[in-house]
C-alpha cells in the first residue's frame, strides 16, 4: 500500500485549486459537492464556474501567480489542466508539508482521490494506488448494491444518542455490545427502513435494567426476514433479498426455490429445506411457523426463502401472523412472482392498451379446487387470468372456463421452470390447454389465459412456423 486513506476535514480551511478548463472545473465539482471551500488559481485566467450549481459562494476566486501565493491555513493543493505550472506547485506544496495532487501525475502526486461512495455519515473510499480507476468504480458498484441506502442516517442516528446512552451505560465493552443489539436488531431495522421516529421511540422504550443485561449477556435480537426468491434466476433477486442472504444466520427454504439461489447465501449460514420433497409431505405450516419463532428467540437473524413472492400463494400471510402473535420483529422483502417471471421471459404483456385492462392471479391445485372458482367472474375477454398450480387441474380450468361461456379460441400459454436454464413453454388456444400441458416435461409451470399470450414470442414463432410450412406444401404441390 503506497496511498494510506485518511478523511480530510473540509472545515479546517480551503482546498487551493490550480488550473483550467473541463479538467479543474471536474474538480470543483467534485470538491464542491462535498462541501469544500476551494481557492481558485486559473491559470487561463477564466473563472468559468457556470453549470456546476450553487457552489458560487464556496469558490473564491484567486489572481496573482498561485507559485507565489500565500499558503497559510491552505489544507491541500490540487492541480487540474495546470500543465508546467501543476510539477512546479508539487515542488512548492512538498517544501511547506502540504499535501498536494496533480492530475494523472503519480510521480508529483503525495495523495489521490479515491472513488466514493457517499451515504452522509457513512463514507467509503475506494483506490487502486492510482493504477485503475476502472477497477476502483467497479468495486464501488458492488459496494453501493451491498449498503442499505439509509447506513447514513443509522450512523447519525446512534451519533444523536451516543453522549446519552454512555452516561448510563459507562463501561465501554458492554456500550459495544449494547450499539451491536442495536444496529443488528428491530430498531437498526426500522432506521434502514425508514422509520426514524419509531425507532426512537423504541430506543426510549429501552428500559436500562433489561437492556443492559442482555448487552452482558451478549448477542442480539432475533428477527425474522421473508424474502422472496423470485422464480429461479438468481440475478432476479433484489438486492435487499440478497443482503438478508447475506447477513442470515439460518435460512428456512421452500422446494422451489433454485439452488443457484441457495448458492447466494452466507456460508456459514444454517439451511433448514422445509418444504414438501417429490412423494413427501413437508413438515406442515404449524411447525414451520415453530422452527422459526424458536431461531428468532435464541436471537439468530432468521430468513424464511420462498419461491416467487411470499405473499403470492405463499403461505407468508400465515407466517407474519404467528411472528406477530409471538412478539417476533419480521420484515418482508418481495420477490419476482412466477406468473410475472413468465411473462416477462415470454414477452407476454399481462396488460395491453384497451386489450386487457385487468390481470386475475388465481391457484387451481387440485380438480376440487377448480370447482371452488368462480369461472363466471372470469369471462371477461379483457381480463388476462394467470394460473399457478393448475397442470394436474388443466382439464378443470378449461372445463370451468368453457362452460361459464369464454371462448375456445382464447389465446393459452403453459410456461414451465421460467427464468431457469430448462425453462419450456407451449402455447395455443383454450380448446387445446390440457393437451398443451402434456407437451411439457414437468413442473412447476404457470398456465396463463387471455389474448395478450398472442403477442407473445412463443406464439408468434408458432405462427412464423405455420406460415412456412404451409408454403412448403403448396410449393411441393405446385411442384407436382
Ligand atoms: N409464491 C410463488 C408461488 C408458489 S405456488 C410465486 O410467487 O411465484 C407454486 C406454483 O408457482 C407452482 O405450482 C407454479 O404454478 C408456480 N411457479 C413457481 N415457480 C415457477 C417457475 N419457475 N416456473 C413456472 N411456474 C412456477
Amino acid at each position: 500500500m503506497r496511498f494510506l486513506p485518511v478523511f480530510l476535514d473540509l472545515q479546517a480551511g480551503p482546498v487551493l485549486l490550480v488550473g483550467a478548463g473541463e479538467l479543474a472545473r471536474a474538480k470543483l465539482r467534485v470538491l464542491s459537492a462535498a462541501g469544500a471551500r476551494v481557492r481558485w488559481y486559473a491559470t487561463d485566467g477564466h473563472h468559468d464556474i457556470s453549470g456546476l450549481g450553487p457552489v458560487e459562494d464556496r469558490v473564491e476566486r484567486a489572481a496573482g501567480d498561485p507559485l507565489t501565493a500565500e499558503l497559510t491555513g491552505v489544507i491541500a493543493i490540487l492541480c487540474a489542466g495546470a500543465g508546467d505550472i501543476g510539477v512546479a506547485m508539487s515542488v512548492r506544496a512538498r517544501s511547506v508539508g502540504l499535501p498536494v495532487n496533480v492530475m494523472d501525475d503519480l510521480v508529483h502526486s503525495t495523495f489521490i482521490f479515491p472513488a466514493i461512495v457517499d451515504r452522509g455519515d457513512v463514507v467509503v473510499a475506494i483506490g487502486t494506488g492510482g493504477t485503475s480507476p476502472v477497477v476502483a468504480r467497479r468495486v464501488r458498484e458492488r459496494i453501493e448494491a451491498l449498503l442499505p441506502a439509509r447506513i447514513g442516517d443509522l450512523a447519525g442516528f446512534i451519533g444523536r444518542f451516543r453522549t446519552s446512552i454512555a452516561a448510563r451505560l459507562p463501561e465501554m465493552p458492554l456500550r459495544r455490545r449494547f450499539w451491536e443489539r442495536v444496529i443488528d436488531g428491530p430498531i437498526g431495522a426500522l432506521v434502514l427502513s425508514g422509520r426514524e421516529q419509531d425507532a426512537e421511540a423504541a430506543l426510549n422504550r429501552i428500559d436500562d435494567a433489561a437492556a443492559f443485561a442482555a448487552a452482558r449477556k451478549g448477542g442480539a435480537d432475533g428477527s425474522v426476514t421473508l424474502v422472496g426468491a423470485g422464480p429461479g434466476d438468481p440475478d432476479l433477486l433484489t438486492i435487499k433479498a440478497l443482503r438478508a442472504l447475506q447477513d442470515a444466520d439460518v435460512v428456512f427454504y421452500d422446494e422451489l426455490v433454485s439452488p443457484e439461489i441457495l448458492d447466494r447465501i452466507r456460508r456459514d449460514a444454517a439451511r433448514v429445506p422445509v418444504g414438501r420433497r417429490v412423494g413427501q409431505p413437508g413438515i406442515g405450516q404449524r411447525a414451520i411457523n415453530r422452527l422459526l419463532i424458536e431461531a428468532a428467540r435464541q436471537g439468530q437473524r432468521v430468513v424464511r426463502l420462498k419461491g416467487g413472492d411470499a405473499f403470492v400463494f405463499g403461505r407468508g400471510g400465515e407466517e407474519v401472523d404467528a411472528l406477530r402473535d409471538a412478539g417476533i420483529a419480521c420484515s418482508v422483502v418481495p420477490g419476482i412472482t412466477a406468473g410475472v417471471g413468465a411473462a416477462a421471459q415470454f414477452e407476454v404483456p399481462l396488460t395491453y392498451r384497451r386489450e386487457a385492462l385487468r390481470i386475475t392471479f388465481l391457484t387451481a391445485h387440485k380438480a376440487e379446487d377448480a370447482g371452488n372458482v368462480d369461472w363466471s367472474t372470469l369471462t371477461d375477454t379483457r381480463m388476462t387470468v394467470v394460473v399457478y398450480m393448475g397442470m394436474t387441474a388443466a382439464p378443470s380450468v378449461r372445463a370451468g372456463l368453457l362452460a361459464a361461456g369464454r371462448s375456445p379460441q382464447t389465446a393459452v400459454g403453459v410456461f414451465s421452470k421460467v427464468t431457469r436454464p430448462d425453462a419450456q413453454s407451449a402455447v395455443g388456444t383454450l380448446d387445446q390447454l390440457p393437451e398443451l400441458v402434456a407437451t411439457i416435461d414437468g413442473g412447476p409451470a404457470i398456465l396463463i389465459i387471455g389474448d395478450v399470450v398472442a403477442h407473445s414470442a412463443p406464439w408468434r414463432q408458432r405462427h412464423l412456423n405455420q406460415t412456412i410450412s404451409q408454403t412448403i406444401s403448396q410449393l411441393l404441390e405446385t411442384a407436382e
